[in-house]
């Protein structure tokens, strides 16, 4: 790629991306001080901050402070000047956001999928997209969408190899949506997204190296590292739910047994309950399903727990002894700031976190965990419509600037 980079408009655009992610993280800037932070000439700078102002993306709040000659003009970065579109896919249904250049939601939307197949998915994609898209000045809106799915994929490809829970294999997702939707997409597993959500601004603003386990049908870890998605080398690093914890435990679909998703996913979670339920268990439990074990979910035992419950507190304990293995481990190979417990029941994990650090604290090296939190999300529902969403931020200059000379 090397011979390219001689070339005048390629060199421009990596100057522009240079200057929007220096205004961006500034918020406000003069030409001196861009000139100075890009080591490029001051007639240069001006030029870029002339692209930036003419693309909405910079506008002027004033003058700085004078050095002894002309005080210097400020420009201020301005987040809504473009949209992007995030959508997460989760139980049948699509929950899509648009948001501002910050990441912060401008408009969001849940639409229903009609049925199991990946054509209805994107069917409902495309409705719920234009129907949120009418809502906000579509100029404004970048021409690419990213996309949270079920299942192991391949981001490159933009396949979804494996999503057992849809029952859908080698479903090529991107060349489906980019077809209906006339967008540019990109596209990662579902619970990975939200550790872009918390980097770009949850918990994790301003780290380098922070994990998110999402935790919910299933369980995925996020791993970023120096603010990106570590992929790995087919895309499919963070597979936490199918780590081995039990070597003759539960058999799962993956094919191994004792995964670590076959004990403490949300069914697996809700299994618990019922048995003990079944077994004629004295717990609170009872006034929430009535006479109906089955009803019993994982939520319920949280909820339980949290209230002292006793039967649930023995279940939430035995789940923290196999979360806190696995983040033991992640914590000895990662060595991360902060570990984010996410998705539909990592955020209202909160009566797990005592238990659970009692077992990392038992099973982690005491250096890397010296530097540790461990936290619930905050981020609420949208977290992975959210990260989906990042996808773009994450090329939102080059979709600005990309097409302009
Ligand atoms: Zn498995």
């Amino acid at each position: 790629m090397n011979y390219r980079i001689g070339q005048p408009e390629l060199l421009k655009e990596i100057n522009l991306s240079r200057a929007f992610d220096i205004l961006k993280s500034a918020r406000i800037l003069s030409r001196p001080v861009l000139a100075h932070q890009t080591g490029l000439s001051r007639a240069t700078s001006a030029v870029l901050m002339e692209d930036l102002l003419r693309a909405g993306v910079a506008k002027h709040v004033g003058l700085g402070d004078s050095t002894g000659g002309r005080p210097p003009a400020l420009l201020e970065f301005n987040p809504d000047a473009a949209y992007a579109l995030g959508a997460r896919m989760v139980d049948h249904r699509w929950g899509i956001v648009i948001t501002n250049l910050d990441g912060l939601v401008v408009q969001r939307l849940d639409i229903p999928i009609l049925n199991h197949t990946p054509e209805a998915a994107v069917d409902a994609l495309y409705e719920g997209v234009k129907t949120l898209m009418a809502t906000v000045d579509q100029t404004r809106i970048l021409s690419a969408i990213g996309l949270g799915t079920p299942g192991l994929v391949d981001m490159e490809a933009g396949v979804i190899k494996t999503a057992v829970d849809v029952n859908w294999f080698e479903v090529p997702i991107r060349a489906m949506v980019e077809k209906k939707l006339g967008l540019r997409t990109f596209v990662a597993n579902r619970g990975k997204v939200g550790a872009l959500a918390e980097y770009w601004h949850g918990a994790a603003r301003n780290l380098k190296d922070i994990i998110y386990i999402s935790i919910g049908t299933g369980i995925a870890a996020g791993i970023v590292h120096e603010g990106k998605l570590f992929m790995g080398a087919n895309s499919s690093a963070g597979e936490l739910g199918h780590v081995t914890i039990l070597p003759d435990g539960p058999i799962c679909r993956c094919g191994n047994r004792g995964c670590l998703q076959q004990l403490i996913s949300e069914p697996a979670i809700a299994d618990r309950a019922r048995v003990r339920l079944r077994e004629g268990g004295d717990t609170i439990l009872w006034t929430m399903v009535g006479t109906y074990p089955e009803r019993a979910t994982a939520e319920m035992v949280f909820q339980a727990a949290e209230q002292g419950d006793g039967l649930a507190g023995e279940i939430v304990v035995e789940v923290a002894r196999y979360l806190g293995i696995a983040v033991a481990n992640l914590i000895n190979l990662f060595n991360p700031e902060l570990i984010v417990l996410g998705g539909p029941l990592g955020q209202i994990g909160q009566v797990l976190l005592e238990p659970l650090l009692e077992e990392v604290r038992r099973h982690a090296m005491a250096y890397p965990l010296s530097v540790v939190k461990i936290v619930t999300s905050a981020m609420g529902p949208d977290a992975g419509a959210i990260g989906a969403a990042v996808l773009v931020l994450q090329r939102a200059s080059e979709l600005i600037f990309g097409d302009k000379h």
